[in-house]
């Protein structure tokens, strides 16, 4: 596989990413106020660092000579198997949004009958949405032959699952209570559970 297809591949994911978004925003939006914003101006810069990394590096990468310094040649069997966990992780972003319909926000939010959900992918982690990020900022890696534009989606989203899942798991089990803590205790926390009990 070139380097074109690779990039192409890459660029069609993120538009249908930026759609899925797109699409479920206007869904929550649609839905009113939260009863609750949590968000602090560190949850705002989290998210400002995933953007720069999942969608500003890649386009200054592809439409710019600034990255050239960092890049290196492409290799093809890492463009396979980056455009496997691209389309993986673009459905598991897709089923995270999903199946939790208007109970979803960008920062930590509590709405308004907020519901806990188990169900469908939240069967199998409690963040699944992180999960897809992770999987996709591993295919980014795979798929852009660039140190700075292929790595800087998964340092990003590390940031923000070590900063951010204990204070979204502490608000879910202060609105929650005893039944988020029986949640955690038979549901993994990025990777999904292999023996009952969570692995991360
Ligand atoms: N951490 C989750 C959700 C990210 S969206 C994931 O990775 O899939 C963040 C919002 O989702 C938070 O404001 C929180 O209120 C809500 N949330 C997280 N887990 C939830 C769950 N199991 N049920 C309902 N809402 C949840």
């Amino acid at each position: 596989m070139n380097i074109q297809v690779s990039q192409a591949i890459f660029f069609l994911g993120l538009l249908s990413y930026l759609a899925i978004r797109t699409v479920y925003q206007r869904k929550a939006h649609a839905s009113g106020p939260s009863q609750s914003d949590r968000s602090t101006p560190q949850d705002k810069a989290l998210i400002l660092l995933v953007i720069v990394g999942q969608v500003l590096l890649p386009l200054v990468y592809a439409f710019t000579p600034w990255l050239n310094f960092a890049s290196y040649p492409s290799i093809p069997a890492a463009s396979y198997l980056g455009s496997i966990l691209w389309v993986a992780g673009i459905w598991l972003f897709w089923r995270s949004h999903a199946d939790l319909g208007t109970n979803w926000s960008v920062t930590l939010e509590v709405q308004h009958n907020h519901q806990l959900v188990k169900r469908g992918v939240y069967h199998f982690v409690r963040h699944p949405m992180y999960a897809s990020f992770l999987v996709l900022g591993i295919a980014q890696a795979a798929l852009l032959p660039n140190v700075i534009a292929g790595t800087s989606a998964f340092i990003a989203v590390v940031v923000l699952c070590i900063v951010r899942v204990p204070r979204e798991e502490a608000m879910l089990c202060e609105v929650f209570g005893q039944e988020y803590r029986r949640y955690m205790q038979t549901t993994g926390g990025v990777v999904p559970t292999l023996f009952g009990r969570g692995v991360a």
